[in-house]
C-alpha cells in the first residue's frame, strides 16, 4: 500500500488541469474582447433571446437574469433561458452570442433534439457516478483481496458515467452554437463582420467542453494505471 505522494500518474491530473485552465482563460479573454464591441442592432442579450425564441414560435420559454458571470444556461425544467447579468442587459457581441447560444438549447428542447434528451437523462447517473467514483477507488486501495479489486473497478465504471455525460454534452453544445449563429444571421441581427466575432466567442466556449473531456480521459487513464499496478 503506497498510494500517495510519489504517485507518478499524478502528472495526468496536472496535465488535465492545465488544459482546462488554458481553455477557461481563452473563453474569458474572448468574452471580454467582444464585450467591448457593441452590435449595430443595439439590442441587449435578453432582447435578442426574446426575438430568437419568437422567430421560432417558442412562446413558453422565459428569459431571466441570473447572478454571476459565464453562468448562462437554459433550464429545461422551468423552460427558462437564464442569462448572467453581463449578458442580460448588455448590447455587446459577446452578450448577443451567448444569449443566442442559450436559445439554441431552448430550440433543441422544443423540437425534442435527441442528444439533449439523452444528456438530461444522464444527469442523475453522472452526478451519482462523479460523487462515488474516487471514494470507492480510494477505499479499494486501502483494502486487500477481492473486495479491493471490486471497489476499484466499480469506481472506474462509475467514473465512466461522468466521461459519457461529458462526451454527450459535446454535440449538444456544438449544435446550440451552430443554431445560434444561423439564427443571428437568418434574422438579420448581426452583420457578417459581427458574426465572426460571435463565432470566436462561441468557439472558445465550446473548447472548454472539449478540454473537460480531455481532462476526464486523463483521469480515467490514471485510474486504469492505478488499478493495473495493483494487479501486479
Ligand atoms: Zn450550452
Amino acid at each position: 500500500m503506497y498510494y500517495g505522494y510519489y504517485d507518478p500518474t499524478y502528472i495526468l491530473i496536472l496535465v488535465g488541469a492545465v488544459i482546462s485552465m488554458i481553455a477557461s482563460a481563452r473563453v474569458k479573454s474572448a468574452f471580454q474582447k467582444y464585450s467591448r464591441t457593441g452590435a449595430m442592432n443595439g439590442l441587449t442579450g435578453a432582447q435578442v433571446a426574446q426575438r430568437l425564441l419568437a422567430s421560432k414560435g417558442i412562446y413558453d420559454v422565459g428569459v431571466a437574469p441570473v447572478a454571476g458571470s459565464l453562468t448562462d444556461h437554459y433550464d429545461p425544467s422551468t423552460r427558462t433561458v437564464n442569462l448572467s447579468e453581463p449578458v442580460y442587459g448588455s448590447t455587446s457581441l459577446s452578450a448577443i452570442a451567448v444569449a443566442a447560444h442559450e436559445c439554441g438549447h431552448a430550440m433543441q428542447h422544443a423540437e425534442g433534439y435527441a442528444p439533449l434528451a439523452f444528456r438530461s437523462s444522464l444527469v442523475p447517473v453522472a452526478n451519482f457516478g462523479g460523487t462515488l467514483s474516487w471514494p470507492l477507488v480510494l477505499v479499494g486501495l486501502f483494502l486487500n483481496g477481492n473486495i479491493s479489486n471490486i471497489l476499484i473497478h466499480a469506481g472506474i465504471i462509475l467514473f465512466c458515467t461522468v466521461l459519457l455525460f461529458q462526451i454527450v454534452t459535446l454535440p449538444v453544445e456544438f449544435n446550440a452554437s451552430s443554431r445560434a449563429l444561423a439564427q443571428l444571421e437568418g434574422n438579420g441581427l448581426l452583420a457578417s463582420g459581427e458574426l465572426s466575432g460571435a463565432k470566436t466567442v462561441l468557439r472558445a466556449a465550446a473548447l472548454t467542453y472539449v478540454a473537460g473531456v480531455a481532462a476526464s480521459l486523463l483521469q480515467l487513464l490514471r485510474l486504469l494505471a492505478i488499478a493495473n499496478r495493483r494487479r501486479r
